[in-house]
């Protein structure tokens, strides 16, 4: 199955891609994670897209495309793979249309209220890049990974006007192809969260409910 994850940012795509991960033996690409991995190393595309993934700005197509596409080329043949951040426009929706066949679309609805919520207590595991919420989805000792024992951190696009502008860019210009997606005719699975303490695995579970619907988990 190869699948895209859509959803704001805060609507806990990368939460739900990393246990769709472990439960189905999928491959993730996570273009943000790979961007903040390529900042902390400090390599030439580290860089490249330092200034605009610290001010939530979207980091040029030709970037990501190059990025993406030899990301993917690592991608086991056998292996099926969620897309998590990617594609956020429409240049980068035609691009991967021509590498690779995408099966589903995962959309997460999750109203603004607690996207504002959970970033404001959103940490990030330095070493995994595992994600949790000092008041949701605590690690069972402060401050620590639970999976690696790497120390936790808050991303420096998590604060309240970098969050405004992050959604304000989710709006503009990646929703939009949910449309491009809905007129070429992919399966849809929706999970809609109006709770702020709903746990991940709830919606996991239904997840993998409708994949198997499909024939695809
Ligand atoms: P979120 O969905 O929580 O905003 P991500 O980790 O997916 O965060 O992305 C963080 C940042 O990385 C984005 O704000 C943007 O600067 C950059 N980025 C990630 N993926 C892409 C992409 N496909 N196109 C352009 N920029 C991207």
């Amino acid at each position: 199955m190869n699948a895209i994850i859509f959803g704001a940012p805060g609507s806990g795509k990368g939460t739900y891609a990393s246990r769709l991960r472990s439960r189905l033996g999928i491959d993730v690409i996570a273009t943000g994670d790979i961007f903040r991995e390529n900042l902390k190393a400090e390599t030439p595309l580290g860089k490249k897209v330092k200034s605009y993934v610290e001010k939530g700005l979207l980091v040029p197509d030709d970037i990501v495309i190059n990025m993406l596409k030899r990301r993917l080329a690592k991608v086991p043949k056998e292996k099926g793979f969620i897309l998590d951040g990617c594609p956020r426009t429409i240049e980068q929706a035609k691009t991967l249309e021509d590498i690779v066949k995408i099966d589903v679309i995962l959309l997460q609805m999750v109203p603004d209220w607690i996207i504002v919520e959970r970033l404001g207590s959103r940490r990030i595991c330095k070493s995994c890049g595992a994600v949790y919420n000092v008041r949701f989805l605590k690690p069972k000792v402060d401050g620590v990974c639970d999976k690696c024992g790497g120390s936790l951190y808050q991303r420096s696009d998590d604060t309240p006007e970098v969050v405004k502008r992050r959604l304000q860019i989710y709006q503009d210009q990646t929703s939009p192809l949910l449309q491009y997606y809905k007129k070429r005719n992919l399966p849809f699975i929706v999970s809609s969260i109006t709770a702020l303490d709903t746990p991940p695995e709830t919606v996991v579970n239904t997840m993998i409910d409708e994949l198997k619907k499909l024939n695809l988990a």
